[in-house]
């Protein structure tokens, strides 16, 4: 196990973004646990959603009186293989969990837990890596509640990989999920899981405006960086390669609607997290595919002010996902007034209401898909007025500070 360092922050800078209200409350709802120990455990400090918004939220914790820290898991790239299998399990697509992935698992949880430096109130388990920690953990700390957080979409789960997390699950205090359907596959009753939606950091380099950026931020934001070219539409992607972020699908859409905008460019903009082994395989498909057109980009591992840039040059962002637990990219665009097309899956219809902040279309529909990304660009008007709402829906609902207050309800309400 490592300790991560997170960038310190206070509460009042977030004064410019929050209404009296809403600050209030969430004043109020870290109030009830001051001093909680609080110790959040992750696979991977960088890359992803889950280390996106534990950074600021630790932080933040900490500044309102939480005492809370933030631990990653160490482990072998065999573990990131068996995980991803997992991962991928977990959300239906079922190959066979075979003893050798089993115990590679259970070997590398048992010496993180042994590792497990950490006297807390609370511990919070984020998704399956770090979910077999749990028995043990358990065990050496009886008086410590402990929250097992799941990101992703559990609507359909493999039973093998389910039955696998069986005893884990029997040890769960309390579940967290993005929607209520993901629960419905947990072992534990309603009063025992608690949907929290994902949230933004709008104070981050990755959502500040471009303006209030300084140094090497500013210098990433520069567009004339990258290889698209600010005068032709522009459609961007933002996620890790990744089959379940279907990019050979984003670029049949694309290819549709380049037939009535010819000028029309296709960036991806992929990281590849320490976690997901899968990246590069999907990288290559992506590029083996679209490497003679010389409109579609491939750009990897940009520094957060470059995804920034990025998700406001673009005309519509897409995130054409076939299953998804939430999607932080999608309101990371709807914060900068950038409409979304996006699936109807999984996190992504918590944010976009179709027609009023962006679109949503059947996940394998690519005339569906072309069709929403050509109405956008042929009409301004339209994407102003679908992008202006977008940043609303977020300033409401998605943004950091309410999160941190779901967490300290939960955290308040917990057994202990
Ligand atoms: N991301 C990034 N660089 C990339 C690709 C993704 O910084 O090249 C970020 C993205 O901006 C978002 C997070 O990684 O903050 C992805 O979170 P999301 O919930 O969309 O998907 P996940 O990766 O957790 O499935």
């Amino acid at each position: 196990m490592q300790s991560v360092t997170t960038t310190a922050r206070t509460f009042e800078s977030y004064a410019a973004v929050l209404d009296a209200e809403t600050s209030a409350a969430v004043r109020d709802a870290a109030g009830g646990v001051e001093c909680l120990r609080v110790v959040h455990v992750n696979s991977t400090a960088d890359g992803g959603g889950v280390a996106e918004m534990l950074h600021p939220l630790v932080a933040l914790s900490n500044d309102l009186g939480l005492d809370a820290d933030w631990q990653v898991l160490t482990a072998p790239d065999a573990f990131y293989e068996v995980t991803k299998a997992i991962h991928n399990g977990l959300q239906g697509d079922g190959d066979p969990l075979t003893d050798a992935m089993r115990a590679t698992y259970r070997e590398t949880v048992a010496e993180n837990a042994a590792a497990f430096d950490g006297d807390a109130d609370v511990v919070v388990l984020h998704d399956p890596q770090t979910l077999g920690m749990i028995g043990s953990l358990a065990e050496r700390h009886p008086d410590t509640a402990f929250v097992w957080r799941c990101h992703i979409d559990l609507t359909d789960p493999s039973p093998a990989y389910l039955e696998f997390f069986a005893e884990d699950l029997a040890a769960v205090d309390h579940a967290v999920v993005s929607r209520p359907a993901y629960a419905d596959a947990l072992p534990l009753s309603d009063a025992e899981t608690t949907v929290v939606h994902p949230a933004i950091d709008p104070l981050a380099p990755k959502n500040r405006p471009l303006d209030d950026l300084s140094g090497d931020a500013a210098a990433a934001a520069d567009l004339d960086r990258y290889p698209v070219d600010p005068d032709r539409p522009l459609l961007v992607q933002v996620s890790r390669f990744d089959p379940w972020k279907d990019p050979l699908g984003v670029v049949d859409a694309y290819r549709q609607v380049r037939e009535s905008v010819p000028d029309v460019q296709l960036a991806f903009v992929g990281g590849m997290p320490d976690d997901d082994p899968e990246g590069v395989e999907v990288f290559e498909a992506v590029d083996a595919e679209t490497d003679d057109d010389p409109s579609v980009h491939l750009l990897t591992d940009l520094p957060d002010a470059g995804v920034n840039a990025m998700q406001r040059a673009a005309d519509v962002v897409l995130q054409k996902s076939l299953r998804e637990g939430f999607a932080l990219t999608v309101s990371e665009a709807l914060w900068k007034e950038t409409p979304v097309v996006g699936a109807n899956v999984g996190g992504i219809p918590l944010q976009v209401v179709d027609g009023e902040n962006g679109y949503l279309v059947e996940p394998r529909d690519i005339d569906a898909t072309a069709d929403r990304c050509r109405r956008l660009l042929e009409d301004e008007t339209l994407a102003d007025r679908l992008g202006t709402a977008g940043r609303e829906t977020v300033r409401r609902q998605f943004l950091l500070p309410r999160l941190l207050a779901d967490y300290c309800e939960l955290f308040a309400a917990l057994d202990r």
